[in-house]
């Protein structure tokens, strides 16, 4: 459920309260966040490190230590981080891993379908690992329509299930993909080889502006994404299509229709976004 705005939000609420900070304990109490590895294991390995910088690529969350390694997250479903003084949180059944840091805050990781991952990785993993699982950053200066188009071109695939692919574009998920295709005012089932060049260039846009929409609004919280101080994200007060099956389009008035692309609901408007 989260994508790149909520990644992006916990990133830069994260970032400055624990860069520089060393990890002094780690409890792992959940087997599946760190499978197939032992959790007292990966634990062990932990502390003692020290973080040089939290960052983001697509959907994924990545401590970089000052030794080289790094701790890659992935919320997955419903993981939240939380980061508050020592002893502060309640208790909390779906608590998963907590770790304390040395300046006596701790960051706790809830998770309540246990989809979510920890995956240590060694110095020089990183960049591989990625480079096999993911596309372009959507929002990096590199990232232009021209870049989209090729990695469109050719494709039969719907133009919705190629910007759920994260080998296209790192960081879209169903929510930003319905929010940018309206944007782009292009049906999520148009064949994604089949855009005219400037529609590549609304997608592109739609893209960015949705992402950007989201993470000023802090991301969308439906059920269990909160920031790591607590808050809920305000972009489900925004959305255009998301969710919003039988309300009228902002632009044109029109009922919004939901329908089935790739397996996932999908919210389009049937008079702004048409079939040719
Ligand atoms: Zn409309």
């Amino acid at each position: 459920m989260p994508e790149l705005p909520e990644v992006e939000t916990v990133r830069s609420t994260l970032a400055p309260a624990l860069a520089g900070r060393r990890l002094d304990r780690v409890d792992i109490l959940d087997t599946r966040l760190v499978r197939p590895f032992e959790p007292l294991a990966v634990a062990g390995e932990l502390e003692g490190e020290r973080i040089d910088a939290v960052e983001r690529r697509g959907k994924y969350l990545i401590f970089r230590f000052e030794s080289g390694r790094s701790l890659l997250i992935h919320l997955r479903m419903t993981g939240s981080l939380r980061h508050a003084p020592g002893g502060s949180l309640a208790d909390d059944a779906h608590r998963r891993a907590v770790v304390r840091l040395d300046d006596g805050s701790d960051v706790a990781y809830r998770d309540v379908r246990r989809f979510g991952t920890w995956l240590l990785l060694e110095p020089g993993e990183l960049e591989p690992y990625f480079a096999k699982r993911l596309g372009a950053e959507p929002l990096d200066h590199g990232f232009t329509a021209k870049r989209l188009g090729e990695r469109l071109a050719g494709r039969r695939a719907p133009i919705k299930a190629a910007l759920l692919d994260q080998r296209t574009l790192a960081g879209m998920g169903n929510i930003y993909a319905d929010e940018a295709l309206w944007r782009a005012r292009i049906h999520p089932l148009r064949p994604a080889g089949a855009l005219a060049p400037d529609e590549v260039n609304r997608v592109h846009a739609g893209v960015r502006q949705a992402l950007k929409a989201g993470i000023a609004r802090q991301g969308a919280t439906l059920r269990d994404y909160a920031t790591p101080d607590g808050r809920r994200g305000r972009m489900q007060l925004e959305f255009k299509a998301y969710g919003r099956g039988g309300e009228p389009c902002e632009r044109c008035g029109t009922p919004i229709e939901r329908t089935r692309v790739a397996g996932r609901g999908t919210w389009y408007c049937p008079h702004c976004q048409r079939l040719p």
